[in-house]
């Protein structure tokens, strides 16, 4: 690793050697997009939407969330959106679905499960989603929270297809999906992994537990196990596998996961200038090998030293 050229701040993310890694902005309105700017997000990787949601016993209207969404479209015009899908339940509970009953909500009827219960709420979505993105001038992108199955991923691609917009994809978050990563390739166009929820559900440990947080640990050779496999799919076809998750705003992390294939991390406008600096000290072939020797380490401690030293 080398350590004196720091990278302009306005370049676009690469390896030393010009492997382009995107780096992309999460938001979760428009007031965050200035943050996003400043530090020269090459888009929007993660547009979470719960926020219009929260506090409210009724569903905002079509008209509301057009509004919403198409303030974001309009202020990233010419680069990328990925928009996520309502991601209710679990540590995100929206009083609207009245969801109180489960016992184990981290393992219940949340992210796209909802649509089993409520087809609508995810079709007004779509639907406004749609319609903001006319004449918005971004390059909208769709994915849907908590996917698990084929047949999951396939349901949620047509849904976005008929509410006419071109690219659908989904998270990565359930251990398996992220097995399962190259057929979910065959029906979506892309892969987001939020390690957040990958981590929590892999280690069968509460993200909100403070006391778990070495299980949590985004260096966790199972953890980027699995991100490798979702990586792997993603270079054998071609199409794009991001992080979206807090594992992305790690500098250090960062040559790891461009090494295990993953091609954007979006994370907090904060964040972005240290991760883009970091992947700037590696060569490509660097990252592939510090990838391979932290899954084969046995300890996510081991992980990180081996990419520090
Ligand atoms: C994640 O789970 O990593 C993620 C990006 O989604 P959220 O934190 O909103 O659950
Ligand atoms: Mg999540």
């Amino acid at each position: 690793a080398k350590g004196v050229d720091e990278p302009e701040l306005s370049h676009p993310g690469r390896t030393d050697d010009g492997h382009p890694v995107k780096l992309l902005a999460n938001v979760g309105s428009v007031k965050n997009v200035p943050a996003a700017d400043q530090a020269h997000a090459e888009g929007i990787g993660l547009f979470r939407t719960e926020l219009l949601f929260l506090d409210r016993t009724t569903e905002p209207s079509r008209d509301e969330q057009v509004v919403a969404y198409r303030e974001v479209f309009q202020a990233m015009a010419g680069r990328r959106v990925v928009i996520r899908t309502l991601d209710a339940g679990a540590d995100k509970p929206l009083p609207f679905l009245h969801q109180d009953g489960e016992p184990n909500p981290a393992l219940g009827v949340r992210g796209l499960r909802v649509a089993r219960q409520r087809p609508e709420v995810l079709t007004t979505q779509l639907a406004a989603i749609a319609e903001a993105a006319a004449d918005s001038g971004a390059d909208v992108w769709v994915m849907a929270p908590m996917v698990s199955t084929l047949a999951e991923a396939t349901s949620f691609a047509d849904a976005v297809h008929e509410a006419g917009l071109p690219r659908a994809g989904v998270m990565i978050e359930v251990p398996a999906a992220a097995l399962r990563a190259a057929d979910l390739l065959g029906v979506v166009d892309f892969l987001s992994i939020g390690t957040n929820d990958l981590s929590q559900y892999t280690f069968a440990a509460d993200r909100m537990c403070g006391e778990l947080a070495e299980l949590l640990d985004f260096w966790q050779p199972a953890l980027l196990q699995l991100i490798g496999i979702c990586g792997e799919a993603g270079r054998a076809t071609g199409k794009p596998v991001g992080v979206c998750g807090e594992a992305a705003a790690d500098p250090a992390l960062a040559p790891v996961l461009a090494g295990l294939g993953v091609s954007s991390l979006s994370m907090s406008p904060r964040a972005l200038s240290g991760v883009r600096a970091s992947l700037a000290r590696y060569s490509y072939a660097e990252c592939r090998r510090l990838a391979e020797l932290a899954v084969a380490a046995p300890d996510a401690a081991t992980a990180r030293k081996i990419v520090l030293s």
